[in-house]
């Protein structure tokens, strides 16, 4: 490694370029290095799409003390060393004649040290892909070459239709009522810490009162949002969903859109990901509300009076898509209010290390806490709307690790990433009219809810549960294609196989 290293420096062996490229990859490993250490996270490609797609806001936050001193010692310190020598005036010819001999030694050496013993190294670096992509500052420059030559493939992409034959089922027919649907999409909340999956505290007081259908075993798409949240909403599964296959092709959204729906993207977190492009779109982030907003970031209560509002509203079909802040870390006592705080004592700083684990447990499982209340809180007030048939989807980006074998936050590549990273709660609620009109029956769901399901499923069940006839719906993936009452509102041309 270290005569891989000295190869590529002596590569750049100029004088101009030398020192700044030193520096460059000193600041860097200090910088990838204090996340790995403290937090057990990888620096990969998808990590760095989370670095180049995320706010300030919610960057700030991993900008600690700890942070900066450690940037500072094992980055800056060494960087001035690097100024500080002075480097003698060499002929180019020289210069180059022994940078070029120094370069094809470290090569030969690389070389020559990993053929005396290949296949156990190939087998190392093939079974322990955690080994490679801990390498400072190789992993992160490798994630971020690989983060370019993805965003410059998708560049100048046609954007293609999905779901352009999508039409409302009959149980659209003869209603009067309009349909109200709100699709949740949550952020950080794992399926471990929801006692609706079976987690020993009380973290699912509200949520437990209320008539919902719990979906207690599903796999998140990916480990952080800017892989999950595009593919929980594509018609692709983990196997087939790729940054690329999500950018230039339309999604659920759109789908709900060509069957007249009126949908809008309400956004409380690092904003829809284009995901939205197409459809209307509300920022609550930098929302003015003293209640709601008071550290720079608001809570998920904030939404409350402004569906009330657009309630009021409604005199056609309409999905409203809510992007919850949810738990996002590592700031998790920023996202629930004092009275939330119930498991006590709770972490309330972003400085991991001057908690103990108990305390991070504590204040994650009050936004836990938050989020049941959140949920529970929309669905009475859909409850409450005899003027609407009304329904509501709520599932989960990803989860999180809190601390379990030294692994914090989330982000992990799936491959070795703990359920904990992986393992979402989803869960979906109708209103008995609702229920009535569309002959779902509730039972018949709940009998398969303990089924392994996973984000793929999201796409066709949120059709499956809205009766919309397209031939992009899968009824085989769709969790209420069984329990319907009625013919079922697939594509003619579809059959269920
Ligand atoms: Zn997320």
């Amino acid at each position: 490694m270290y005569c891989l290293m000295l190869a590529i420096a002596v590569l750049l062996g100029s004088r101009w370029i030398v020192k700044p490229f030193l520096a460059f990859m000193l600041i860097l490993s200090a910088i990838t290095s204090y996340y790995m250490d403290t937090l057990g996270v990888f620096i990969d490609r998808d990590m760095i799409q989370n670095v180049a797609t995320t706010t300030f806001t919610e960057g700030k936050h991993l900008v600690t003390i700890g942070f900066v001193s450690h940037v500072a010692l094992w980055g800056i310190l060494p960087s001035l060393a690097v100024f500080w020598t002075r480097l003698s005036p060499t002929r180019f010819r020289r210069a180059l004649a022994v940078n070029s001999g120094l370069f094809a030694l470290c090569i030969a050496l690389t070389g020559g040290l990993l053929m005396t013993n290949f296949k156990t190294y190939a087998a190392i670096a093939r079974e322990h892909k955690d080994l490679l992509g801990s390498h400072q500052p190789g992993a992160p420059l490798a994630g971020a070459a690989r983060y370019i030559k993805m965003i410059s493939r998708s560049t100048n992409i046609v954007v293609m239709p999905v779901g352009t034959d999508a039409q409302k089922g009959d149980g659209y027919r003869s209603a009067s009522k309009p349909v109200l649907s709100i699709l949740v999409i949550g952020e950080t909340a794992r399926a471990q810490n929801f006692s609706l999956d079976g987690y020993g505290r009380n973290t699912n007081p509200e949520l437990a009162k209320r008539n919902i259908i719990n979906f207690s075993d599903v796999d998140s798409c990916g480990t952080a949002t800017a892989v999950s949240m595009p593919c929980m909403i594509s018609k692709f599964d983990r196997d087939s969903y790729s940054y690329f296959n999500g950018v230039s092709n339309e999604n659920l959204v759109d789908v709900l859109s060509h069957a007249g729906f009126h949908v809008e993207w309400w956004d409380n977190n690092t904003g829809d990901k284009g995901l939205a492009d197409r459809i209307t779109v509300r920022n609550f982030t930098h929302t003015d509300n003293a209640e709601f907003c008071a550290s720079g970031e608001c809570t998920d209560g904030i939404y409350r009076q402004y569906l009330e509002e657009a309630i009021a509203n409604i005199k056609s079909d309409t999905v409203l898509v809510l992007h919850q802040i949810g738990s996002h870390g590592p700031t998790y006592y920023l996202r629930y209010p004092d009275e939330f705080e119930k498991f006590q004592p709770a972490c309330r700083t972003a400085e991991f290390k001057n908690c103990t684990e108990e305390e991070i447990v504590n204040s994650y499982d009050n936004t836990i806490l938050y989020t049941d209340h959140f949920l529970a809180d929309i669905i009475d007030l859909l409850a409450e709307q005899d003027q609407l048939d009304t329904n509501l989807f709520y599932a989960s980006d990803h989860g999180e690790s809190l601390g379990e074998g030294g692994l914090f936050l989330h982000g992990a590549p799936y491959l070795f990433a703990p359920e904990f990273q992986t393992k979402v709660p989803m869960l979906a609620w109708m209103s008995p009219g609702y229920k009535t009109r569309f002959g779902i029956d509730q039972t018949c769901v709940e009998a398969g809810a303990s089924r392994n399901y996973s984000h793929a499923n999201l796409f066709h069940s949120v059709l499956g549960m809205l009766d919309i006839r397209t031939k992009e719906r899968n009824p085989d993936l769709d969790v209420f294609a069984p329990c319907k009452a009625i013919a079922d509102g697939g594509s003619p041309d579809r059959k269920p196989t």
